[in-house]
């Protein structure tokens, strides 16, 4: 196991300092969290010398892995005229543009810092457009803190009761018991009944917030009827679509929606789009951008943000993006090909009880015989949950990091040697895994 003597004495200081010793829920400890020294390309090195290939990315932020070199250069040449101002830069124009030009959905944009403010502020855009107070959303998608995008797991003593199923409760205590009045669940991939729970809320609700490829509910893929259903019962009730493409905007060069057929009137973005730096982008339609601010009246809606729009967050993002071209699109999506079908070969060469969900950059693998279509087919038991810890184990052993709670992903300094190595750490593990069960 890789060594964590460093590691172990910073986490010592943490933890009188950070509740629970980390400053975000999401470190993965087991037990302790690894520090980081330093990330380069494809790897990062711990404060131990361990090298690993990365394929957390930040949460898959980092498109280009660590240290690429253009967004180093254009940050370090920004921090010269300095970081932020209460004024508008020219910079931040540059990354809008890029953003209206690529994505379909995209009219006009406002820039924040996090995707949970993106989603916030997209759920009040469409209040504000629409005048109604509440949200449909799919169970168990992640969409940041916002107490309405989180509230995100219906009650669920009998999960055959469709209308228990309906009601969201709130994510974590101290969120008013009143946000699940305003929250509306469905499943994802299932259209029994979903026109008529639209046509029953549509008074009730402005949105349905969706992300194309739920990552935190398994890296679920859409059916292509469910979008369908979606999308022609929301367009009849006048419910807007938010597309949650914080993550899955690295499905490639328009974005995640076009490839599933989805047409939203609201896209949310961060991530990638900040190329390594604090970013959130809310954007859509003229018609609906339109609550923000007009120049003339009062704006329907407020939003401001000390760092919104900061310069070096704008140019880094810009860079980043300029430099996913076509070509690096191409590039992860044959490397993330590759993968996938290199691990569901494994699993089917020794019939093992795993399976593979994801698309383009990303992936991820299940501790089930059938690859999850809907949030609760991807939840683990007890011991499947520890089978993934067992296999993220594994694959730190091997030199590769793995986050097995939520999406990996793939950086475009990876080659296929890298994805070779993932492969054989896989097939190894499998092997282990097999010989452990027949034990
Ligand atoms: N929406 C989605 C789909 C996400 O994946 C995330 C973050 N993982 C968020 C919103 C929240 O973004 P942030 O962590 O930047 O607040």
């Amino acid at each position: 196991s890789p060594a964590r003597t460093k590691s172990t004495r910073l986490f010592r200081r943490a933890v009188p300092v950070f509740p629970g010793g980390v400053t975000r829920a999401t470190v993965e400890k087991d037990p302790i969290p690894f520090y980081v020294a330093y990330g380069e390309g494809a790897y990062l090195v711990d404060v131990d010398g361990n090298r690993l290939l990365d394929l957390n990315n930040n949460f898959t932020t980092l498109i280009h892995g660590h240290g690429f070199e253009p967004v180093r250069q254009a940050a370090s040449d920004l921090m010269r005229t300095g970081t932020c101002f209460a004024n508008p830069t020219q910079h931040e124009i540059g990354l809008a543009e890029l953003l209206v030009d690529r994505i379909p959905a995209i009219e006009q944009v406002r820039f924040v810092n996090s995707g949970t403010e993106a989603v916030m502020f997209a759920i009040k855009a469409a209040r504000a457009f629409t005048g109604r107070p509440g949200i449909v959303r799919v169970e168990g998608a992640y969409h940041g803190a916002y107490d309405w995008a989180e509230a995100g797991q219906a009650v669920a003593s009998n999960p055959d009761d469709r209308a228990a199923i309906s009601r969201a409760i709130p994510a974590y205590h101290g969120t008013p018991a009143s946000v699940a009045d305003d929250v509306h669940l469905i499943r994802f991939n299932d259209v029994d009944g979903l026109e008529q729970r639209l046509h029953a809320l549509r008074d009730r609700v402005a949105c349905l917030l969706i992300d194309p490829m739920p990552s935190r509910a398994g890296l679920l893929h859409p059916n292509a009827t469910f979008i369908e259903a979606l999308s022609s019962a929301a367009r009849k009730h006048g419910i807007l679509i938010i597309a949650d493409e914080v993550l899955n905007l690295r499905q490639g060069y328009a974005g995640a929606s076009p490839r599933y057929g989805l047409t939203p009137d609201l896209v949310t973005a961060g991530k990638i789009i900040g190329g390594g730096f604090p970013i959130g982008a809310i954007g859509g339609r003229e018609e609906i951008m339109r609550v923000f601010g007009t120049q003339v009246n009062k704006p329907l809606l407020l939003q401001g943000g000390t760092f919104s729009a900061n310069p070096v967050s704008m140019v880094a993002g810009r860079v980043a993006m300029e430099a996913m071209t076509h070509d690096s699109f191409n590039h992860l999506e044959a490397l993330g090909e590759r993968l996938r079908d290199g691990l569901r070969s494994s699993i089917s060469r020794v019939d093992a009880p795993f399976s593979v969900t994801g698309a383009a950059s990303l992936f991820r693998i299940h501790p089930k015989t059938n690859a999850p279509t809907e949030f609760r087919e991807a939840l683990l038991s007890d011991a499947e949950g520890l089978v993934m810890r067992g296999l993220a184990r594994h694959f730190l052993q091997c030199g590769i990091l793995l986050p097995h709670g939520a999406a990996a992903s793939l950086s475009t300094p990876m080659t296929n040697s890298d994805i070779d190595l993932i492969l054989a750490a896989f097939d190894d593990f499998l092997s282990v895994h097999a010989a452990n069960e027949r034990a």
